[in-house]
């Protein structure tokens, strides 16, 4: 089988080179570009092609690949919002992905923005390096004895109570469909969990009916002096009510790994550019909210993890044994 591997990072190929001796029936070239309409050509010859979450699979790009011969589009992520589905049935392409890799990585970032935004480590971090060895704008809150609000319990949100409770925090959560095996995690109503939590950090998927979940009315509900965190999907939350609430002062501080309006600048260096209408300019403006490049993702266990799936699932269609969990539909 032979992959076309569209924007590739080094990272990537480090840990898909790391394990290729394991898998001597498939070939990969690595592109640099993304797959677009304009790019797809390039996968003329090749069964398969790697794509990542920030490419857009359109039916332009699903129609092209198709006419180049591409049977299976392999999504190296868990992600799939970006994929035309239909386009795919209509065009005949099977569509897989890599469904949990390390929810632990996922986690231990969101707990690393909920503690670096609270003790304003981004803030300290700069300061020393100026040689400025003040204190003053740098008092944080003890997480021990607060309590976490996890709304989504899946494998991710799951990762994360595990880890608050660690903490000694109280753990609440809200899921339309709670987990049966968290017994030191209290259900509540989504009301509940905004108006008690201390520390709110989101794990649920982004979907019709949890769109700009987080907006004014949702915000009102907060405690004033809540640490929000996002490590899921940008589109849970409305960005100018987030805005308008940093504003107001409801927020201790905000940490996001995603933001509406990313797919623009995550994983792109653009130092070099003027950015207008930028999203993350406005949050970076307020002394405490920290803004990641969708990152959280990037541990060596989860690439390794994300790299051995996706040659599984290459392997799989080519001898025509689908792995029915990472089958997309
Ligand atoms: P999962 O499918 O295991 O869990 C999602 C949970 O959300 C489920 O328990 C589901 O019941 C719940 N849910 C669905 N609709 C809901 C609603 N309306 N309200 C409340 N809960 C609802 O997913 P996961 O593996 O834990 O991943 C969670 C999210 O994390 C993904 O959707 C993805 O967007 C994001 N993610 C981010 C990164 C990153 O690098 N930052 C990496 C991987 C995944």
């Amino acid at each position: 089988m032979k992959i076309l591997f569209y924007d590739t990072k080094s990272y990537d190929k480090e840990s898909f080179e790391s394990i290729k001796g394991d898998y001597p029936d498939i070939e990969i070239e690595y592109l640099d570009t993304d797959l677009t309409r304009q790019t797809s050509h390039l996968a003329d010859g090749y069964d398969a092609i790697c794509a990542f979450v920030n490419s857009t699979i359109n039916e332009g790009v699903i129609e092209s690949l198709a006419r180049h011969r591409v049977k299976l589009i392999l999504l190296r992520c868990a992600g799939f919002n970006n994929v035309d589905l239909e386009a795919a049935k209509k065009f005949n392409i099977t569509v897989l992905r890599v469904p949990a890799y390390s929810p632990e990585a996922v986690a231990e970032m969101a707990m690393a923005l909920a503690l670096a935004v609270n003790r304003r480590i981004h803030k300290s971090y700069i300061k020393v390096r100026e040689n400025n060895f003040s204190l003053v704008g740098l008092v944080g809150v003890n997480f021990y004895g607060k309590t976490a609000g996890i709304i989504g319990t899946g494998r991710i949100g799951q990762a994360m109570c595990k880890i608050c409770q660690g903490f000694g925090m109280k753990v609440i959560a809200y899921d339309k469909y709670p987990a049966k095996n968290l017994d030191f995690v209290e259900y509540v109503s989504l009301e509940e969990l905004l108006k008690q939590s201390d520390l709110i950090s989101l794990h649920c998927p982004l979907l019709i009916d949890t769109y700009h979940m987080i907006n004014n009315a949702t915000i009102s509900l907060m405690k004033p002096g809540v640490i929000l965190v996002n490590t899921s999907r940008g589109g849970l939350i409305d960005t100018d009510d987030l805005i308008k609430g940093i504003r107001e002062r409801i927020f201790f501080g905000v940490g996001l790994d995603v933001y509406e309006e990313e797919s623009n600048n995550v994983y792109e260096n653009r130092e070099d550019d003027i950015l207008e209408h930028s999203v993350v300019a406005r949050l970076l403006s307020f002394p405490n909210v920290i803004v990641t490049s969708h990152q959280g993702f990037l541990t060596k266990e989860a690439l390794n993890a994300i790299s051995k799936v996706t040659y599984d699932n290459a392997r799989s269609f080519e001898q025509n044994k689908l792995i029915e969990a990472n089958v997309v539909k």
